[in-house]
């Protein structure tokens, strides 16, 4: 694959992304980052967000193996905040 050709297209195939991603050459890198620097500074300009979440729940109906918020797992203390809690943060 042609590294230039693919960073010069709006959109990429599924063996595109995976290339792009087991990319490891410096100079290559170089050359990704640089594009994706462009294409932020496109849409979002000199604009910074900053971003936080709140949680205001570990309550989950899921049952996600991996997740110690699953549903099944008893031993996790649980807990809800009530709106005026949320818009106290
Ligand atoms: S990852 Fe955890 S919190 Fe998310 S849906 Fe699965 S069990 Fe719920």
């Amino acid at each position: 694959m042609n590294l230039l050709e693919i960073l010069n297209r709006s959109e990429f195939s599924k063996d595109e992304i995976l290339y792009l991603l087991s990319l490891e050459n410096k100079d290559e890198l170089t050359l990704l980052f640089s594009k994706a620097r462009a294409v932020k500074q496109l849409y979002l300009g000199r604009f910074r967000s900053k971003i936080a979440s709140i949680q205001f729940s570990n309550n989950c109906e899921n049952n996600c193996l991996y997740c110690e918020l699953r549903e099944d797992n008893i031993s996790k203390q649980r807990f809800r905040m009530q709106p005026d809690e949320i818009l106290q943060k």
